[in-house]
């Protein structure tokens, strides 16, 4: 099994007093920027009686109010396009991203905007490797951001993105691709589907993302694929914000962030083992997010040393979303978002999301209620199932259901999935 590579020591190995400092500076001169360039920086900051002078290192951080991913999307449509947050003229920017939510996102200059080579460096990846990038090309930004990091430490990327997993087997296996990008349940696709047509993938090592990756998962792919894949957080909105190191158990911090752990109440820094609300701060010029709460719950490791000698914290996991949110192959799917695309069948009374996972892989089924003296017109179930997938991004089972049979009170996304 190969190792992975230290990618930049300055940053990976800076005693703890070296990086409060270091963050500091960065913040200070992020915040001199982005209050200067962003009109929402400068909004909140107003509405706070701060100004920038008043953050000039890292004990100032909390007195940066926080803005709520879940805000982006009112904010955006209020003040088009980027709500106030963009702090560089459009005509910067490399690419523009639609998530869902929707969110518009912008991709800044730079070979790696987002930050994942030292992720992708720690899993592995180097230079003349072939990977096969398996994420979403289109209006997300995965497919962009791990493909860019990978090509900035030199790696050749084949831009496969999602599905056609029968293609994606005969490409891998006829370019002896040894690397993979992308969702953890469609690698063990990948290398299922390989082994049933007669080609084993050379896949050695592979970097994993925007979904949970259970320990039962690693361990079978290691066991019987040889694959070992290690995983990294992010949001599409603010690119990595951890990532594993061989050593597994956690994730580090990415020592070119900030990332604070609060609690959901409190919102006071949560302690080790404590579930509280991922807020990060990235330091690009031009979407300087400062505070920004991801809407991601996750718990901090215990402080220790980590025998791969990267000094950074590390973030023990994800445990859940706030609010109304959960995510389904690799794409976030609201209760808010799936009401509102319903709003066009009149039949429709009430529904549920259920998501459930077998064999590793995510499961969405929508059970519909039709209202009183509706009839299910033919067609109808495709005509939900078409809508919901343009609106979600991911496709969903649909069962229209006699009224009843969803409970009162009923939560509109059931998730029982559970990670092992
Ligand atoms: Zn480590």
């Amino acid at each position: 099994m190969r190792a992975s590579s230290i990618f930049d020591p300055a940053l990976e190995q800076q005693d703890p007093i070296a990086r409060r400092a270091y963050l500091g500076t960065r913040l200070r001169e992020t915040v001199a920027w982005a209050h200067s360039r962003s009109p929402h920086v400068r909004r909140v900051f107003d509405k706070a009686g701060i100004g920038p002078r008043d953050v000039a290192s890292l004990d100032d951080l909390t007195k940066i109010p926080i803005t709520r991913k879940d805000d982006v999307p009112a904010m955006q449509a209020a003040d088009p396009a980027f709500g106030g947050l963009l702090a560089v003229e459009p005509a910067r920017l490399q690419r523009i991203f639609a998530s869902p939510g929707p969110i518009l996102d912008p991709q800044g200059e730079g070979d790696d905007f987002w930050r994942f080579r030292m992720a992708l460096a720690a899993a592995g990846f180097r230079r003349g490797d072939i990977a096969i990038n398996s994420a979403s090309y289109h209006l997300t930004p995965l497919g962009f951001m791990l493909d860019n990091a990978a090509r900035s430490l030199g790696c050749v990327v084949v831009p496969a993105g999602v599905g056609q997993t029968d293609v994606q087997v005969r490409v891998a296996s006829a370019l002896r691709a040894t690397c993979y990008l992308g969702t953890p349940s469609f690698l063990y696709a990948l290398v299922k589907r390989g082994r049933e047509m007669g080609m084993p993938l050379p896949i050695e090592v592979a970097f994993v993302t925007a979904e949970m990756f259970p320990e039962s998962l690693r361990a079978e792919l290691e066991k019987d694929f040889g694959v070992r894949a290690l995983q990294g957080y992010g949001t599409a909105d603010q690119g990595c914000l951890a990532y594993e190191c061989p050593e597994q158990g956690g994730m580090h911090l990415h020592p070119e962030t900030i990332v604070e752990v609060l609690d959901l109440e409190t919102r006071k820094p949560a302690v080790p083992g404590q579930p509280g609300e991922i807020v990060a701060t990235i330091f690009d010029p031009a979407y300087p997010l400062l505070r920004f709460a991801t809407g991601d719950i996750g718990t901090l490791a215990p402080p220790g040393t980590c025998a791969c000698l990267r000094t950074a914290p590390k973030l023990a996991g994800l445990v859940g979303r706030v609010g109304d949110a959960v995510k389904v192959k690799g794409m976030f799917i609201r209760g808010a978002e799936i009401a509102k695309a319903l709003e066009g069948f009149p039949a429709v009374a009430r529904f549920q999301a259920v998501v459930t996972r077998d064999q590793h892989q995510d499961h969405l089924a929508y059970v519909v209620e039709l209202a009183e003296g509706a009839a299910p017109e033919a067609g109808l179930s495709d005509r939900i199932a078409d809508t919901l997938r343009e609106a979600m991004k991911v496709r969903g089972e649909v069962r229209i259901s006699p009224r009843g049979t969803l409970p009162e009170g009923s939560k509109r996304i059931d998730d029982r999935r559970t990670w092992r």
